[in-house]
This record gives C-alpha cells, sequence and structure tokens, in this order.
C-alpha cells in the first residue's frame, strides 16, 4: 500500500502560502528568514504559486536597513477562487460568499425558514444556485462550502440536532456530488472558535461560547480545534450546575442550557410580564430601563454563566474566553460582570470578551474553514 504523504516540496509551499495568508505584505526575504528556507527555494517556490494564481505581487516594500533594491511584497490573490458559508438555524438559512482572502462579497438571510428533513437538501441545492448566479468570476471557481450546524456533528456527519431532525442526513456527500466541491459539516460552536481564533494572532488557546437557543463552546488549544473523542467537546449547555435541577433533553437534570440560553431567558420574560410577543432586544431594552422582572433574569443569568465559565477556565486555562450571544451584543457590561465573577485566582486571570465578529462570526468561521482547507494550511487571518 502506498502512502499519499505530502512531498518535502508541498509541505513547503503549505508553509509558504499560510505565512502569506497570515502576514500581509510580505517579501520573499521576510518568508525565507520566518520559516527558514533558502532564497532560492522560496523564490522558485513563490514563482510556481505565482504561475497558479494562488497569490500575487502587490508593488514594492520597505527597503531593508542596509538598503539596497525594496523587496516586490506578495499577498494571496483573493480572487484564486470562492468559497460559500451556511448557517442552518433551527429556522433560518444564512448564506455568505467570500473570497480567499476572507472578504465576503455577498451575504443572504433567508428567515423564518421550515428545516425539515424531506426537503433540506433540495432547499439548499436551489439556494446555493442562485446564490452562485451572483459569484464574482475567480480563477478556480467555488472551492467549497461550508454548512453549520446546530447540533452534534463527527467526521462530516450529523450526530445529534436537538432544534431540527437531521441526524444522520446526508448532507455534505448530497452537496459535493451535486456541485463537484468539498462540503465540510461543522458544529457552530466549533466555527465561532474559528472565527475569533482568525481574528488574533496572539491567542493561541481560547474558548468561544455561543449563547442563542442554547449553550456551547468551540475550543481552540495550542492553535488547533480541540473536538474531542467522538466530536462532543464544549458541549457545556449539558454541563450540571444545579444538583436535582430541572430535566433536559439530554437525559440528565439541572444542565446550564436550562438556566442560562436565550431560549429560556425569553421563555421567562415572557411569562412573567405576560408579553409574549417579547423578544431578546426587549429585554434588553427592559434591563437598561431598569425595569425589575428584566433586571433579575439577566442578573440570574449572568450568575449561571459565572459558574460555567469558571468550570471552563478550571479545565483549559484559556487567555480568553469570547462570549456570542445577542444578549451579550445588547448588554456591552455582561461580559465584564461575568469576569467580576470569576474571583480565583485561577479563573481571575482569563479574560472574558465580547466575541470579534458578532453575528457574523458562525458565518466567517466556515469560510475560514473551507478557505484552510483549499489552501492546505492550518491557520489564517481573517480581517474583520
Ligand atoms: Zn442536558
Amino acid at each position: 500500500m502506498f502512502l499519499n504523504r505530502p512531498t518535502m516540496r508541498e509541505q513547503n509551499e503549505n508553509l509558504i502560502i499560510e505565512y502569506i495568508a497570515n502576514h500581509k505584505p510580505s517579501s520573499r526575504m521576510e518568508i525565507s528568514d520566518k520559516i527558514g528556507l533558502n532564497k532560492a527555494s522560496v523564490s522558485e517556490i513563490v514563482k510556481n504559486l505565482l504561475n497558479r494564481h494562488f497569490i500575487e505581487e502587490i508593488g514594492s516594500g520597505e527597503s531593508t536597513v542596509q538598503g539596497g533594491r525594496r523587496p516586490i511584497m506578495l499577498q494571496l490573490n483573493k480572487k484564486a477562487g470562492c468559497v460559500l458559508s451556511i448557517d442552518l438555524g433551527y429556522n433560518y438559512i444564512d448564506i455568505l460568499g467570500c473570497y480567499l482572502n476572507g472578504e465576503s462579497w455577498e451575504r443572504k438571510l433567508y428567515p423564518f425558514r421550515d428545516i425539515s428533513r424531506s426537503s433540506i437538501v433540495s432547499d439548499l441545492k436551489t439556494i446555493i444556485t442562485d446564490f452562485m448566479k451572483h459569484a464574482p468570476e475567480t480563477v478556480y471557481g467555488l472551492t467549497g462550502i461550508t454548512v453549520a450546524i446546530h447540533g452534534m456533528v463527527f467526521e462530516n456527519a450529523i450526530y445529534f440536532t436537538p432544534y431540527y431532525d437531521l441526524q444522520d442526513l446526508p448532507i455534505a456527500e448530497a452537496l459535493s456530488e451535486h456541485f463537484d466541491v468539498p462540503v465540510f459539516l461543522e458544529n457552530e460552536a466549533n466555527l465561532l472558535a474559528l472565527a475569533d481564533h482568525a481574528c488574533t494572532d496572539t491567542l493561541h488557546n481560547i474558548i468561544s461560547v455561543s449563547v442563542h437557543s442554547g449553550v456551547g463552546a468551540g475550543i481552540i488549544l495550542d492553535d488547533q480545534l480541540y473536538r474531542g473523542e467522538k466530536g462532543l467537546s464544549g458541549e457545556i449547555g449539558h454541563m450540571v450546575v444545579v444538583p436535582k435541577g430541572l430535566s433536559c433533553p439530554c437525559g440528565n437534570h439541572g444542565c446550564l442550557e436550562q438556566y442560562c440560553s436565550e431560549k429560556v431567558l425569553l421563555d421567562h420574560y415572557r411569562h412573567r410580564t405576560g408579553n409574549a410577543e417579547a423578544i431578546i432586544p426587549d429585554i434588553c431594552h427592559a434591563y437598561h430601563n431598569g425595569e425589575q422582572s428584566a433586571v433579575q433574569l439577566i442578573h440570574e443569568m449572568i450568575q449561571y454563566m459565572a459558574i460555567a465559565m469558571n468550570n471552563i477556565a478550571m479545565l483549559y486555562n484559556p487567555e480568553t474566553i469570547f462570549i456570542n450571544s445577542e444578549v451579550s451584543r445588547l448588554i456591552p457590561s455582561f461580559t465584564d460582570k461575568i469576569q467580576q465573577q470569576l474571583s480565583s485566582f485561577i479563573a481571575d486571570k482569563v479574560k472574558v470578551r465580547q466575541s470579534i465578529l458578532g453575528e457574523k462570526a458562525i458565518l466567517f468561521g466556515g469560510a475560514a474553514l473551507a478557505t484552510m482547507n483549499f489552501l492546505n494550511i492550518s491557520r489564517m487571518r481573517l480581517e474583520p
């Protein structure tokens, strides 16, 4: 049996693309210095990448301290190809098209959709086909699609979805065959973590917490997404925070998700105020106005979040925990208040911050995943 191992040249090529994708603009000299490959090899590989249109030259940079000719700078050719990122929400489909540098060219939201097992594949085929009619001209065309799943995903298969019935549905295979490109299914919180990670080049250990209909986390350890044995890492919504507490669809009692998801917040607020039409911005507005039921519910939510963030900090020792939710976006002090409750000397070193790309984060994480796969690199910088 022959193993399809990358050759040394392919490995060096990947290193150079990854460097250029993360440091723009860069010169041949700088690449040679930083990745430790001699100048002749760098020049040869760069020439090849230029011929294949993966990168482009963008004029002259500053000359070195010794003077001499100003170097020609290089950057990723954003128009080498494009990727699609689709967020499959429990009642919506959100689609984003990006160039290979992460810059978006179009986004379209399909709200109030019935996400049904029998029609989702044909719906996605129609939506993608329509969306691609507006795609810009690129060298390689569509190079990959990521679909964010609000549920558990393992090895490109849907393992469990609490809010729609898509378990084991071969979405990736069906779309990949139809569009003839790689299709990646990934948990939405994992994509969130990839997006937050791609917005910084100084953080190497982060946790991104998604608080929407449920609560989940994406975990980046040493710059790599940590998925766990069966892809179920980061299911912090099912961390027990109340002994013998409320029952949860997972089969346990007292799970975090039963106390501090946006869904729970809405249910309680609607029940207490009798306002069945209330939405999250209404609660946040009421909180800012000091309305007692809103203040009390948000404080309770912060309290449970702080318990969970404390536990996460103890387990993973991250540099930063990013929170992504509509509540934290509309109440800017939300993350600070969680931070203030992390009082142990271990947890108080961890920074709790608002997720960098806000409500676009899942989509940009998906774009980064498809792009990194096409370029065969493990990290890329997104410009928010
Ligand atoms: Zn549970």
